[in-house]
């Protein structure tokens, strides 16, 4: 008698679902990002009790068509990239197709969504990642609410962090994308309570006053590079003292070799710095975990010359900053 056995469909999902959703904060990454990706001009989020009752993420962009919507929620289906030869120049957020898959199988889930091109939409309930059911609906873009997470996988629920831990990485999740995307406008309530309303920003610069005040953005140092199709913009000072986020191709990863190199080029004692690194996407991988927050370069060195380099560069001052916004 044989011992192996092929896992049900049900454990497998479970299991998936594990790696892409291990927090609430995870759902509303990959929320956002779908909504991003389908070239949303304004995102909403709104959360209950820390994530586990209630994860609304409302986007006004392209929608999904009534034929693609049910296959949206299985496995490896995406529209994002079609064969291998996409994999090594993703300019998407998603590439894997199984965020809402995933997210499905660990929640209850409502999507109402009508694609830009029809005049009809639709409107699903998923328990489980079981279709519950399906009707036309009017609507504008996408609204994806996900109720009850984890509510069939007690351990993982059981192993979340206190709510005010959870609260905070949404927070941090939500303030991230809205650093890497400052051209979107983006809101963010937590038990009714506005955390975040940020109208679009045209600079970088302009969504860093939003998000951490004019004061302190006044105090920060700012220096830029671009060398070919490579960029790199960094923002530092003690106004950011405690934080360091480094976005690679607006995609926040976590690099320790990139924050190992900016400690020493500009001589920190301690991190303080806000860095965005802009290179073509055939030159890094991010499909390294499913999260999407470790990155490879094909080439490290030349980023690490490159953060020396900026380090070299003249301050920008913040009041040019602001003078070149008003004039615009
Ligand atoms: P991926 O983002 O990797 O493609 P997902 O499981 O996150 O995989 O989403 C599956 C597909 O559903 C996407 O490729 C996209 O076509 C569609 N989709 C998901 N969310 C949205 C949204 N907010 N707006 C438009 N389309 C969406
Ligand atoms: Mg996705």
């Amino acid at each position: 008698m044989g011992k192996i056995q092929i896992l049900s469909e049900s454990i497998v999902g479970k299991i998936a679902a594990g790696e892409v959703v291990e927090r609430p904060a995870s759902v509303v990454k990959e929320l956002i990002e779908n909504s991003i990706d389908a070239g949303a001009s304004s995102i909403s989020v709104y959360i209950k009790k820390s994530g586990i009752a209630e994860i609304k993420v409302i986007d006004d962009g392209e929608g999904i068509g009534r034929e693609d919507v049910l296959l949206a929620f299985q496995r490896h289906a995406t529209s994002k990239i079609k064969d291998e030869k996409d994999l090594v120049r993703i300019s998407s957020l998603g590439f894997r197709g199984e965020a809402l898959y995933s997210i499905a199988q660990v929640s209850k889930i409502k999507i109402t969504t009508q694609h830009r091109a029809e005049n009809i939409g639709t409107e699903a309930y998923f328990v489980a990642g079981k279709l519950k059911w399906q009707k036309p609906a009017i609507t504008e873009g996408t609204t994806i609410e996900v109720s009850d997470l984890f509510f069939n996988t007690p351990v993982r629920r059981k192993f979340l962090r206190s709510p005010y831990t959870e609260k905070a990485n949404i927070i941090e999740v939500v303030q991230n994308y809205c650093l890497a995307f400052p051209e979107i406008s983006f809101s963010l309530f937590i038990d009714e309570e506005e955390i975040l309303n940020l109208p679009e920003s045209e600079t970088n610069y302009e969504r860093i006053c939003q998000i951490f005040g004019l004061e302190t953005a006044e105090t920060l140092k700012i220096k830029a590079i671009s060398e070919g199709d490579y960029k790199v913009e960094i923002f530092w000072g003690e106004g950011l003292k405690g934080r360091y986020k480094v976005f690679v191709n607006r995609r926040y990863v976590r690099e320790q070799s990139i924050v190992n190199s900016i400690y020493k080029a500009f001589q920190l004692q301690q991190p303080q710095f806000i860095i965005f690194i802009t290179l073509p996407p055939q030159d890094v991988d991010f499909n390294v975990h499913p999260a999407k927050t470790m990155v490879r370069f094909a080439n490290p060195q030349k980023i690490h010359n490159l953060i020396f380099k900026v380090a070299e560069q003249k301050h920008i001052s913040t009041s040019s900053m602001v003078a070149e916004e008003s004039s615009h």
